[in-house]
């Protein structure tokens, strides 16, 4: 980060936007940047190409999206901005920011992604639009049916794009960025930089300037971490007694698998605690309902598959649990960036089974330190055993 930078900057007027943006700040009641906004924005305002080393919650997608809204007024109405993100709700949540920050300035966003009929989406691309947010499988349709043109390009967003090659976009992202501009403006952002993500940015970015939030996988630093040792069996008993006795308010769960998320579901409703689920089983209208329910708090708790992992803003969740150990050390990460979101603080606590302790151990070391065990009686496989 530049020094003087970091001293001197703290307000969003210092950052250098423009009015009609500083407005839009404040009516989303931002009293100043966060740390990826104050290292971003500017360098963005100056048409530098950007890889942002930042998860979820960091406020990373105001520090694009302000800065190329700002970019684009007074501009023509042609497609200057394509912002691709792994997964639909991402998608939709940028959108959404697109929307917020662009309150008072005339700018158009459509977000183009899969799971839905795509006869509007192509209607509304054909009318034109200033800026995509698109899934790539979803893009690559319309493109082949030359239903947008990239001609006037200046923007390209790569949001969460560790997690786009992760789900295995690589070649999708391939075909789409041949169909655009060179000359183009390209941020990157991800949450953690593995080589593959290293040679995008290579094959994709001018002269990038990295920014980035804290050290590598860095989880959220407010969020407070527990493991629960737990045998698999006794994993719903469990979660019914923390639900019971805990006071939270608005509960993210993760299951490794959808079966796993419906089972989660059940169990509770037995015990007569509603939940909802969101996984990709579920229909696109049944999945934004889920998240609607969630967000506007008329559902508590909401189980859930790793669609729901990344991008999912849900301000003030109170507690993530990880039902399962995740699988990836870097998802145990991003799941807790679902709490802790911009400075509140949150709980993330971790069943573990004795088959996941060295999973756990994984994580422990991605981390940087151990994370507490918290033994509750009757429940602890080491309790349990000797009982
Ligand atoms: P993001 O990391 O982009 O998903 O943003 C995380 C959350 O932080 C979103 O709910 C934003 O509305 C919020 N946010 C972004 N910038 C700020 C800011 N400067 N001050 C307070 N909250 C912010």
């Amino acid at each position: 980060m530049d020094p003087e930078i970091e001293d001197r900057v703290t307000t969003f007027g210092e950052l250098g936007l423009v009015p009609e943006l500083l407005a839009a700040v404040q009516d989303a009641g931002y009293t100043e940047p966060t740390p990826i906004q104050r290292d971003a924005i500017p360098r963005v305002l100056q048409g530098r190409d950007i890889i942002g080393l930042a998860q979820t919650g960091t406020g990373k997608t105001a520090a694009f999206t302000l800065p190329i809204v700002q970019r684009l007024l007074g501009g023509p109405r042609r497609t200057r901005v394509l912002v691709l993100t792994p997964t639909r709700e991402l998608a939709a949540q940028v959108e959404a920011s697109f929307v917020k920050y662009a309150r008072h300035a005339a700018v158009s966003v459509i977000p183009v992604y899969g799971g839905v009929p795509i006869e509007p989406q192509e209607r509304a691309l054909r009318a034109g639009v200033d800026v995509v947010v698109a899934t790539p499988g979803r893009l690559l349709d319309h493109l082949e049916r030359q239903n947008v043109c990239f001609d006037a390009l200046e923007f390209l967003v790569l949001d969460e794009a560790d997690r786009m090659l992760d789900m295995g976009f690589a070649p999708q992202l391939n075909r789409i960025v041949e169909q655009l501009p060179r000359y183009r403006q390209t941020l990157l952002f991800s949450a953690t930089m593995p080589a593959e993500v290293e040679a995008l940015s290579r094959k994709y970015l001018r002269k990038p300037v990295v920014v980035q939030v804290g050290r590598r996988s860095e989880a959220a630093s407010t969020v407070t971490h527990a493991v629960y040792p737990v045998p698999r069996e006794r994993k719903s008993a469990l979660l019914i007694e923390l639900l019971r006795n805990d006071q939270m308010d608005s509960v993210l769960i993760f299951t490794r698998t959808k079966h796993g998320a419906d089972r989660v579901v059940r169990h509770l409703d037995r015990a007569g605690i509603a939940a909802i689920a969101l996984h990709a089983d579920k229909s696109q209208s049944q999945r934004t309902r889920a998240l609607e329910s969630f967000k506007s708090g008329a559902a508590r708790i909401l189980v859930a598959t790793d669609i729901a992992q990344r991008g999912l803003d849900v301000s003030g969740i109170s507690h993530v649990i990880n039902y399962d150990v995740p699988q990836q050390p870097e998802d145990y990460v991003h799941r807790i960036g679902r709490t802790g979101r911009a400075a509140q603080t949150g709980d993330a606590f971790t069943f573990m089974s004795a088959d996941e302790i060295a999973m756990v151990r994984t994580i422990e070391r991605m981390l940087g330190q151990p994370i507490p065990r918290i033994s509750v009686p009757g429940y602890d496989f080491g309790t349990v055993a000797a009982a």
